[in-house]
């Protein structure tokens, strides 16, 4: 049996494309083969990658003058291959800090050039820096952020503007989840196995100029050029998770876009935070005009019952809804596959149980 699956990451996929990758996983395109067994140099191969690249150009509407990269090493590799490609060791790169991630990613970056706080949300990460108190440094190769901040549910609800500084942002947990601006951003990358697909695929989406730039050393296959020339196919790229996506890609397709899927997705937040603040029992700490879309944490008024709460809800078919390790209580992380009808379940579900133990 399904269940509705709030895991942060990885996450679940829509029901529809693991039933498809279910039905070819044996035979796809009447290879006899499955995806996982064909040469990434095939012709069906690489015009499934081709396909899966066009489709997520299309439906980000990524301007001509980005490449689209499929790479390895996860968003957390980017944290290093980003000041690897885009700075020297002796350049700076501001970074905004509005949670763990955003931590880890300047923690990273350190042992590569001057990586500078910009500005740092403090107190508990339950908001996001105003635009006036970003202190750039001068001549900072890059401005990187974390548009939405999966642990802390913290989310930008504006672009930092950098003054022409390339603005570089993990949208690891965010991408697809409605439409953005593209060439408001030097460089885009995101995690897979939140909102695209399987782990072990990373997307970077990076302007022309800052390809080309990276330091002695940098190894090939983290070398936004070597990979740009080669489509990212200077090796084995992962071809499943490169096939998922795609697959992934046509079902947001199907959906309508993600004008469509975004309007879910509000609605679908609007509804869950609602049901929050309406209680007395649950809270969620983020500052409203912060709050994520994607993942909603929330603690409850006796935090004694979260361990029944999370076995009464896996019960239910509600699963993963511990909040990250770091941080205790819950989260419900709402990506593009989980349906309107999870977000229904859980509400009743969290009414249900607020009723019983009060
Ligand atoms: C999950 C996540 C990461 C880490 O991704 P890995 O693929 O495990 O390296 C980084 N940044 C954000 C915002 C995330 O949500």
């Amino acid at each position: 049996m399904r269940v509705f699956n709030f895991a942060a990451g990885p996450a679940a996929l829509p029901l529809e494309v693991l039933e498809q990758a279910r039905n070819e996983l044996i035979d796809w395109n009447g290879s006899g083969m499955s995806v996982m067994e064909v040469s990434h140099r095939s012709k069906a191969f690489v015009a499934a990658a081709e396909q899966a690249h066009h489709d997520l150009r299309e439906l980000l509407a990524v301007p001509g003058n980005y490449k689209i990269l499929f790479l390895q090493g996860g968003a957390t590799g980017q944290f290093a291959f980003i000041p690897m490609n885009l700075a020297r060791p002796e350049s700076s790169a501001d970074y905004l800090i509005t949670g763990q991630w955003s931590k880890k990613a300047v923690g990273e970056a350190r042992r590569y050039c001057k990586a500078n706080v910009a500005a740092d949300a403090g107190a508990n990460y339950s908001t996001v820096p105003v635009q006036s108190a970003l202190q750039f440094t001068d001549g900072a190769a890059y401005v990187h952020y974390t548009p939405n901040e999966t642990i802390g549910g913290v989310e930008f609800n504006y672009v930092p503007q950098t003054g022409g500084v390339p603005l570089v942002a993990d949208f690891s947990s965010t991408i697809l989840s409605r439409p953005i601006d593209v060439s408001k951003f030097g460089l885009i990358y995101a995690g897979a196995q939140k909102n695209i697909g399987p782990s072990g695929l990373v997307v970077v989406i990076v302007r022309d100029d800052l390809i080309g730039k990276a330091r002695p050393g940098t190894p090939s296959v983290f070398d936004y050029k070597a990979m740009a020339d080669d489509n990212s196919m200077l090796n084995t790229p992962p071809t499943f998770s490169w096939y998922m996506a795609g697959l992934v890609f046509q079902w947001l397709k199907r959906q309508g876009g993600l004008a469509a899927i975004g309007d879910r997705n509000r609605l679908k937040a609007k509804k869950l935070y609602a049901a929050i603040d309406a209680s007395t029992f649950y809270a969620n700490p983020v500052e409203k005009q912060s709050r994520s879309w994607m993942n909603v944490p929330f603690t409850l008024a006796k935090p004694d019952l979260e361990k029944a709460f999370l076995q009464g809800a896996a019960k239910a078919g509600l699963t993963n809804l511990e909040g990250h390790r770091s941080v205790g209580g819950m989260r419900a992380s709402i990506y593009n596959a989980m349906p309107s009808a999870g977000i229904d379940a859980l509400i009743s579900y969290m009414k249900e149980f607020e009723r019983t133990n009060v």
